[in-house]
């Protein structure tokens, strides 16, 4: 039996990690609501858990190898492994581009899981999925613990372009972000605070 969504976000809620109110981001940008992981997964019974969750979605698809996006998908990443009983790797940025490094090597076919800690565009999923093949590897799937895209990255809506494999999150939430000059929740007069302040 898998838990609800409703119970994944009950856990980010009680770790601090999903706050619902007005926010300024660190991008400058305002939204109703503030996601950070980490706050989840500092907590290595709860990264545990989670990376159980999402295995049991995803033991049908003979995962041989978890490849995670760095830095936000190497503890999830690391977790699936755990728990489907294989390697788990991470891709890192060089030069602006996703690589493998450190020795880090796929076979062709391998059987490869992307995975993620949050999805926002889908951006670095795809990217994750293309490094993959590249490497002549097979990508069975992609998971991630929350999406905040709407599901957009995974219909390809919203000007994105689709996941096209199997794709499996614990949670969906949506988190618009606005312009401040065009930010509905300053049009209403509600204070805006930055996340980890003692206001929320
Ligand atoms: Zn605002």
């Amino acid at each position: 039996m898998t838990t609800s969504a409703a119970a994944i976000l009950d856990r980010f809620r009680r770790a601090h990690a999903l706050l619902e109110g007005h926010f300024r981001l660190t991008s400058g940008l305002h939204s109703p609501g503030y996601l950070q992981c980490a706050l989840v997964l500092q907590h290595p019974r709860e990264a545990e858990a989670l990376g159980a969750e999402i295995a049991d979605r995803v033991r049908g698809l003979g995962v041989q190898t978890v490849l995670s996006p760095a830095l936000g998908g190497i503890v999830i990443g690391q977790e699936v492994g755990r728990a489907l009983g294989v390697r788990a790797i991470f891709a890192e940025r060089q030069d602006g581009r996703l690589t493998l490094r450190r020795g880090f090597a796929l076979e062709p076919g391998e059987k490869v899981l992307v995975v993620e800690d949050v999805v926002t565009t889908g951006g670095s999923t795809r990217e994750t999925i293309d490094l993959a093949r590249e490497s002549g590897a097979s990508v069975v799937g992609a998971a991630a613990i929350i999406d905040r895209s709407g599901r957009s990255a995974e219909l390809g809506t919203g000007g994105q372009q689709k996941i096209d494999v199997p794709f499996h999150v614990l949670a969906e939430v949506s988190l618009p972000t606005y312009d401040p000059a065009a930010c509905p929740l300053c049009l209403a007069g509600l204070p805006v605070v930055k996340p980890g302040s003692r206001a929320v």
